[in-house]
């Protein structure tokens, strides 16, 4: 049976595994120690929005951040994948932001709940198209930036990720196969905070891709 284009991964991917606090610079501005093993959250598919729709700021949530990441598309199923083994693993990229009513995961912080709510709203999980491997080649060594109004908030290098591409694949794969089409958000560098209703996202990889949304209140 031919396997489905990997283009169409959020209509047909299982599971968004998202990793927390990978960059020290932003696990610093939210006063988070530095995980000495990846920190795991999932995802809902049902969150995933393209470039041009709105993310949407749910009554419930005071305070939705931005965090601008690094999306690594499963090509090819596997489980307990060694890390030398990884990329043959990885189908593409994508870019992604990982929005997070902030305020209710503090909360859920203090309570020790987990972070499904605050992680897991619809429109949550913005997306650029599909990145084949070829239009990065250094997936390791690129530049993610995120703008509020044109303004720059976040501008980092996948460079300073604590724990790397094949390190996540790896780790992650030991605890739950990782299937064609899964989404893995590597974590956001330094600069994540709040948007407002009538304000617009714009952010890229490097001049590789391009996304734009606006964010709305809910009606
Ligand atoms: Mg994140």
């Amino acid at each position: 049976m031919a396997k489905v284009d990997l283009r169409l991964f959020a209509a047909f991917g299982r599971k968004i595994v998202a990793v927390g606090r990978n960059y020290r610079e932003h696990a610093a501005e939210l006063g988070n120690v530095v995980p000495s093993e990846p920190l795991l959250f999932l995802k809902p598919p049902s969150s995933y929005i393209e470039s041009g729709q709105a993310i949407v700021v749910p009554p419930a949530c005071a305070e939705l951040h931005h965090e601008v990441e690094l999306g690594v598309v499963i090509g090819q199923s596997g489980a307990h994948i060694r890390e030398g083994a990884a990329m043959d693993h990885v189908g593409g990229y994508v870019l992604a932001l990982d929005m997070t009513a902030r305020d209710i995961q503090s909360v859920a912080k203090a309570k020790g709940h987990p972070w499904t709510v605050a992680k897991g709203y619809d429109t949550f999980c913005p997306i650029s198209r599909l990145l084949m491997k070829s239009e990065l080649p250094e997936p390791q060594n690129t530049r993610l930036w995120l703008n509020v109004n044109g303004a720059e908030r976040q501008n980092g290098s996948t460079k300073d990720m604590i724990f790397s591409i094949p390190t996540l694949v790896s780790y992650i794969s030991g605890i739950m196969t990782l299937e064609r089409g899964d989404v893995i958000l590597t974590g956001t560098p330094a600069g994540v905070g709040p948007v407002k209703p009538g304000q617009r996202i714009t952010a890229g990889i490097e001049d590789i891709v391009h996304v734009e949304f606006p964010v709305e209140a809910a009606k």
